[in-house]
């Protein structure tokens, strides 16, 4: 079964988008090597002072918090965060607004692959600027990297890496990598706003392009098929919205709407359901883990109990994947 045209156009713009995001993530990342350079040498400093005390395996975390170099290091990475965090402000700003673009020439593209040539005026950018986040003059409404800032990620990823170097006994040059590594928690936190932020931005202006054409009644979610789809939205790939609902999904999701047009068929393609049955066995079990793949294996759950929702007061409900003790207490 050839997927219809509107699915094709759908599956396009999200590699489009995608595509764009990346390079979104590749500049973020650059800047990041620049604040990591800075710091580096405060890391350094740091573990050459832990190197020469003796007793530095029995040194205890309170101890290392009093330490002067510690509490220095600490702040110069609260205020190179704070830099960070201002310029990528900006930056997922953009991609928002390019995202938002992108939705309205997505519901162009995708009201006329089903014949329909556009009979609504235009896409309300300002009004979806605002759902997003984002004020008229594009500046974000709140800001979401000051809500939840990076540098407590940092700081505890390096943290963490320096107390197990210490106890592990790792050399001063391992110690000091480590940390560095440590600290690229804040970055891996701002990536995953940038695309959680970007992805969301999109879906938004889809769907509400859909209400304000008045030839759609609802649309379906169109999940991502490939190893990295989360069980839940592989399984809730081709639900069913009716057009007041909005299509919300978890950080890093990739979900999209695929529009049902008034009186028409709802659009049918291979679901992710169907999709992860044709895997082999080793790659359904390396996508489940093994601990929920022997339990179906033993018929202990269908396939449609993996797919649980999570609700969450500033982004609704979302796919989640159910744990292993949801689906074995079920029956
Ligand atoms: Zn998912």
């Amino acid at each position: 079964m050839a997927d219809p045209e509107v699915v094709v156009v759908a599956r396009q713009f999200k590699q489009a988008l995608l595509a764009q995001e990346r390079s979104a993530m590749l500049v973020m990342a650059q800047r990041w090597a620049m604040i990591e350079r800075t710091l580096q040498a405060h890391i350094d400093a740091l573990v050459q002072e832990l190197g020469s005390i003796e007793a530095l395996a029995g040194m205890t975390p309170e101890q290392l918090y009093r330490m002067d170099r510690y509490q220095a290091l600490v702040m110069q990475v609260r205020e190179q965060l704070r830099l960070y965090e201002h310029w990528a402000e900006g930056q997922i700003t953009a991609s928002q607004r390019q995202a938002i673009e992108m939705g309205r020439e997505t519901v162009t593209e995708s009201l006329s692959a089903s014949g329909l040539g556009i009979s609504w005026n235009r896409l309300p950018v300002r009004s979806i600027e605002i759902m997003v986040g984002l004020a008229g003059d594009g500046a974000p409404l709140f800001s979401l990297l000051q809500q939840r800032a990076l540098w407590p990620d940092a700081v505890e990823g390096l943290t963490q890496a320096l107390l197990r170097g210490m106890a592990l006994g790792w050399n001063p040059r391992k110690t000091a990598s480590r940390m560095a590594d440590g600290l690229a928690e804040g970055l891996n936190k701002a990536l995953t706003i940038a695309r959680t932020e970007t992805m969301r931005a999109y879906r938004m202006a889809t769907v509400e392009g859909y209400r304000e054409s008045n030839v759609v009644s609802g649309f379906r979610r169109l999940a991502a098929k490939d190893g990295r789809t989360c069980l839940a939205c592989l399984m809730s790939d081709g639900e069913t919205f009716d057009l007041a609902s909005d299509l919300t999904d978890h950080p890093n999701g990739r979900c999209v709407a695929v529009p049902i047009l008034v009186g028409r068929e709802p659009p049918q393609w291979q679901t992710g359901r169907e999709w992860f049955e044709t895997l082999p066995p080793e790659r359904q079990r390396e996508m489940m883990g093994a601990e929920r793949y022997d339990a179906w294996s033993r018929g202990a759950f269908d396939l449609s109990a993996l797919r649980r929702t999570a609700h969450s007061d500033v982004w609704g409900d979302s796919p989640r994947v159910a744990t292993l003790a949801e689906l074995t207490n079920t029956r």
